[in-house]
């Protein structure tokens, strides 16, 4: 594409937001961020990193220290967050017990003074979208946790938001019910056509649901991209240490992220020829089976010492030649599978 072809509407756009609560670093430290309209967005970090702030302030729950948030090209910076054209998606437990789903869908409109009659019958619409028109009458505690869920997004939807902000929306959740909701998050940002952002501190979570990935660090966005390109390019050695799955080796040239599933294992004791370097020599600490694979821990010797890296194994492969506690080995990498990283 050349220099003039329009980019993609942005649905939010930040620039240089920054948030400081107090002297010292701030939370969030002037990111630039575009979020396209339509996309499942997730920001992704580690406790503390400034993901709920930077969505906060999206929100109009937290003042900015500077920079500015446009939604489709409207500064919104100063807007309360009534008028903004954002919602957020609370977790099911806070949907008022008292209530029928239906009085805790159509609860802001009841706020905004709309009429009765009106609220319902936007609040059945939406309890229909999500298929849970036939429960309307039910209060939270008579629904299961899924449907708590879908009753919380609906309280949500019902302001007619151009963006759904969510922050660990699916934390609280049992690990199975996680993995279904997450799912159903995806196909309704789809069918709803809605902007989304996401924000979760899980690595999977944000691999599974993401458009765009946003990895931040320290107040600051590491990397922008789709988990494909996150996952195989890390951008950076914390994105690659974060994400997991990767070793970060450091080699004569530099330091190179070489996914576990790469790394190659070869007995030193084999009499065969050592393979293709770059390579070096480890011992095995630990052996995990995690059933359709196993996975190595070494001890590995690298341009700059000792180095603890992992290695994945099919099953079969392990079963073919098992590895054991103790014993020394030689680990290499195709040159076109280590990714480098910056200094
Ligand atoms: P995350 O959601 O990524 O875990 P937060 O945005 O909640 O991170 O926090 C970022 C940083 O700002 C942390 O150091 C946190 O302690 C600090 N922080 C968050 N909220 C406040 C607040 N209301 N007052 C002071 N400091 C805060
Ligand atoms: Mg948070």
């Amino acid at each position: 594409m050349d220099a003039i072809a329009t980019p993609s509407p942005a649905a939010i756009e930040l620039v240089a937001l920054t948030k400081r609560y107090a002297q010292g670093a701030p939370a969030v430290d002037a990111i630039d961020l575009r979020i396209a309209s339509g996309s499942y967005c997730c920001l992704l970090g580690p406790s503390g990193c400034g993901k709920s702030t930077t969505l906060r302030m999206i929100a109009g729950h937290e003042s900015v220290t500077g920079g500015d948030i446009l939604l489709e090209n409207r500064n919104i910076t100063d807007l309360p967050a009534a008028a903004r054209g954002t919602a957020m998606m609370f977790q099911s437990f806070a949907l008022f017990p008292h209530l029928s789903a239906l009085d805790n869908v159509a609860f802001s409109l009841k706020m905004k003074g709309v009429a009765k009659g009106e609220r319902q019958t936007r609040a059945q619409d939406l309890l229909e979208r999500v298929s849970l028109g036939h429960l309307a009458q039910r209060k939270p505690g008579e629904l299961s946790g899924g449907q708590q869920q879908r009753v919380a997004l609906a309280r949500a939807l019902i302001t007619q938001p151009r963006v759904l902000l969510l922050d660990e929306p699916l934390s609280a959740l049992d690990p199975f019910l996680r993995v279904q909701m997450r799912a159903e998050l995806r196909r309704w940002q789809k069918e709803l056509g809605l902007t989304f952002i996401h924000v979760t501190h899980s690595q999977e979570e944000a691999m599974a649901l993401a458009d765009t990935m946003v990895v931040m660090n320290h107040g600051r966005i590491e990397q922008v991209g789709s988990p494909h390109e996150v996952y195989n390019a890390p951008a950076t050695e914390f994105v690659a240490r974060f994400m997991g799955g990767h070793n970060v080796i450091q080699t004569g040239t530099g330091k190179v992220a070489v996914r576990n599933d790469h790394l190659q294992i070869q007995p030193t004791a084999d009499d065969s020829p050592v393979m293709a370097v770059p390579g070096m020599g480890a011992t095995v600490t630990d052996v995990e089976y995690q059933g359709t694979y196993v996975l190595l821990g070494l001890q590995a010797q690298d341009a700059a010492g000792a180095n603890g890296v992992s290695v994945m194994l099919p099953e079969a492969r392990f079963a073919e030649r098992p590895y054991a506690l103790g014993e020394d080995v030689h680990l290499f990498w195709a040159p076109h599978q280590a990714h480098a990283l910056p200094a």
